[in-house]
């Protein structure tokens, strides 16, 4: 776990208007710690964006994306092209959240088609896994997986992986304030790395970033993290505020 950098990012979701966006940042920028210690990214939207960009110059904050198409341009009213997120600075982009899920009838295969156009514009994908492993954690030992992982990465190649990183989170953890136990979340983060063990190898199993995500907050944060197989955390609700924010990149 030590030669995997712990990583801490935020989901705004569509909540804050540009004031509050550059308020934020203002008072965290220079509280960040270099991002060879920890990373932290803030997922916002689209028409943030640019803005956070600029506002980051000088800080180790990287800016993500909420969402993106699968296309790189055409004739796609509405979306949100891969090639200009990397063009305005955008470095990571959040594939398949529970949210569009539900709402906006993501399925495993778009998830697929956008891992790999954010992968081939040089966007890092941090792709979101909500399965309920609470039942199947019990087989871990016959013949682990987890299949919106292992459909996610499809045609994703050994060179790509190391640019991807898995957040877990369960859809009942997600803004319930019910939060998994740091046993479940590291059950789940375990199933995950297992999957990666099959699809690639161990060894690259072990280089890839798996986060927990759901109802996270400084007071269950560090038991969380303090995982074998968690590597930080996404957090909603919690991330809102600066304060807690800036508490959560501290217990990373
Ligand atoms: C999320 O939506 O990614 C999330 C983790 O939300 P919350 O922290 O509010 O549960």
């Amino acid at each position: 776990k030590e030669h995997r950098v712990p990583f801490v990012v935020a989901n705004w979701k569509i909540n804050k208007l540009q004031a509050d966006v550059a308020d934020f940042l203002k008072q965290v920028n220079s509280e960040v710690p270099d991002q060879k210690i920890v990373e932290t990214g803030i997922a916002a939207q689209d028409l943030f964006l640019a803005n956070m960009v600029r506002d980051t110059v000088d800080s180790p904050i990287h800016v993500v994306a909420e969402n993106v198409h699968w296309e790189d341009s055409g004739a796609y009213t509405g979306e949100t092209s891969p090639k200009a997120l990397k063009d305005i600075g955008a470095e990571y982009v959040l594939i398949g959240h529970f949210e569009r899920r539900k709402f906006f009838n993501e399925t495993d295969s778009t998830v697929n088609l956008k891992v790999t156009a954010a992968l081939r514009n040089g966007l890092r994908p941090i792709i979101d896994v909500d399965e309920d492993m609470r039942t199947y954690a019990q087989f871990m030992d016959a013949d682990p997986s987890v299949a919106q992982v292992a459909a996610a990465l499809a045609g994703v190649s050994v060179d790509q992986i190391r640019n991807v990183t898995i957040a877990y989170e369960p859809t009942w953890a997600i803004g319930s304030g019910e939060a998994a136990t740091a046993d479940q979340a590291q059950k789940a983060a375990h199933l995950i790395r297992q999957t990666l063990a099959k699809l690639y190898s161990p060894v690259i199993a072990e280089q890839v970033r798996v986060l927990y995500g759901g109802s996270v907050t400084p007071e269950n944060a560090r038991e969380i993290m303090s995982q074998a197989d968690i590597d930080g955390v996404l957090v909603g609700t919690a991330a809102l505020d600066p304060k807690k924010f800036l508490q959560l990149v501290e217990i990373a």
